[in-house]
């Protein structure tokens, strides 16, 4: 005879094989179900705290190697010494003292999707049900290139500052190279906000030479109108905007960045090289199908992989087709934790989830313009695809952008990590 209880567990575990349908059935019921995240950015910051907060008994453990995350969003401002390091570093205190993430200092090696368990470079062995990751990017080789020379700070941290030390050695009427990837690549209007602070760094220090920027697209990729504006007004004989270029080798030794159509002598330069999912994506197994596919192959109701069940992809490492951006890595996280609470609930995620994305862009040192768009998920296709109308951006660089951007900045940080 079946007891009351008993009955219950059954339905229960009814219900979870019935969510099941998209991935594997639970381990026993009466354990606390266990989200592992591996990389502490806004992605896995975000997702780690929004399961606690939607779901106190779930547990989370975020394994992150670096004691704070430190911002790319506003590093740009950093290299030109309008902020300081203090000012773009986020803490993960109150992940655990207010949300109760356990956070584990260590890099994630390896990833046991049949015995469920995240293998770290310390010699640990995580257990998990749900496992998310969040590990950002990767880069492609550029022969000849090393960044702990040439820094790319397309990461933020020590390279940060260490393009902000070539910036101010730049000699006087010198030439300062740098170079677009072909997209899709972190933040679309990142590298021209880049462009033009370098240049407003080196008239406002008045040791303007040349900014050469070598983008590998066909044309600026974000916010065209208010870059190309910039470039040929405010930055008219400073910014030089070579299309369709890309840097084949760097011979540093001789100060020369080879590209598809002949070298350039530099001063100093700043080469970011191609991306792709964060190394563990694709040791994983989590990339898409298609050769050469560079990013993890997820469903965008769940963010779970469509290859490896259990195992989920936010952030810039996903390959859904939304922009690569801190805020849009934080909306994934939140549809992403919604799923995993539902999953935990017996239920299947949200049929209609909305994320949004937005960029703030500094012009000159008083400036800046942004960028928005919202995606929603269009059943017929299965893909987050733009919402008619959303995409916007700012006519014209104000001061009111610039101020507006701090506090934009401000809300998403505290959003993702207090
Ligand atoms: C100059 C610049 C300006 C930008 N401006 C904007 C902006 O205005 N608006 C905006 O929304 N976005 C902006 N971005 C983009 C934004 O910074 C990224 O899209 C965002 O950081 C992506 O978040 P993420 O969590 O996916 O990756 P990340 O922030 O890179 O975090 C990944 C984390 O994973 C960790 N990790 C990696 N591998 C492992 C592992 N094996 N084990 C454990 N941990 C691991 C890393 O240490 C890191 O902490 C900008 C970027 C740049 C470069």
């Amino acid at each position: 005879m079946f007891s009351h209880n008993r009955r219950k567990l059954l339905q229960a575990s009814g219900a979870i094989l019935a969510a099941g349908a998209m991935s594997s059935p639970l381990r026993a019921q009466t354990a606390a179900p266990r989200v592992v995240v591996i990389g502490g950015g806004f992605a896995g910051a975000t997702v780690a705290k929004y399961v606690r907060l939607w779901n106190p008994k779930i547990q989370v453990t975020l394994i992150e190697p670096n004691p704070n995350h430190v911002s790319c969003i506003l590093s740009n401002l950093v290299m030109t010494g309008a902020l300081g390091m203090t000012d773009i570093t986020l803490r993960y205190d109150n992940l655990r003292t207010k949300y109760g993430v356990n956070i584990v200092a260590d890099r994630a090696v390896a990833i046991d999707p049949v015995g469920r368990k995240v293998s770290t470079q310390n010699g640990s062995q995580i257990a998990y049900d749900k496992l998310v990751l969040a590990p950002g990017i990767d880069f492609d080789a550029v022969p000849g290139l090393d960044s702990a020379v040439l820094p790319h700070a397309w990461q933020a941290g020590p390279q940060t500052l260490a393009l902000k030390a070539q910036l101010q050695a730049v000699p006087s009427g010198g030439s300062f190279v740098m170079s677009i990837p072909l997209a899709p690549y972190r933040c679309p209007p990142g590298p021209y906000e880049r462009a033009c602070l370098l240049a407003d760094s080196l008239l406002r220090n008045r040791r303007a030479g040349k900014v050469i920027v070598l983008d590998a697209n066909p044309d600026v990729v974000a916010e065209a109108h208010t870059f190309h504006t910039a470039f040929s007004t405010t930055y008219a004989g400073v910014i030089e905007y070579h299309p369709s270029t890309e840097v084949t080798s760097v011979d540093w030794a001789n100060k020369t960045i080879n590209t598809n159509w002949g070298p350039i002598r530099a001063d100093a330069a700043n080469i970011i090289p191609r991306q792709k999912a964060g190394k563990l994506v694709a040791a994983a197994g989590l990339l898409g199908s298609a050769p050469g596919a560079r990013w993890a192959s997820v469903n965008p109701l769940s963010y779970e992989s469509t290859l490896v069940p259990n195992v989920h992809v936010i952030g810039d490492s996903q390959g859904t087709g939304q922009p690569k951006s801190g805020h849009m890595a934080n909306a994934q996280a939140k549809v992403c934790a919604d799923a995993l609470v539902r999953y935990f609930a017996g239920e299947a995620p949200d049929p209609a989830p909305m994320t949004n994305s937005a960029c703030y862009s500094p012009i000159t040192s008083k400036t800046a313009s942004w960028l928005t768009v919202v995606f929603g998920y269009d059943a017929a296709s299965g893909l987050m695809k733009p919402v008619p109308n959303t995409l916007a951006e700012a006519p014209t660089p104000t001061s009111g952008h610039y101020e507006d951007m701090f506090g934009w900045a401000k809300n998403l940080f505290a959003d993702s990590f207090s």
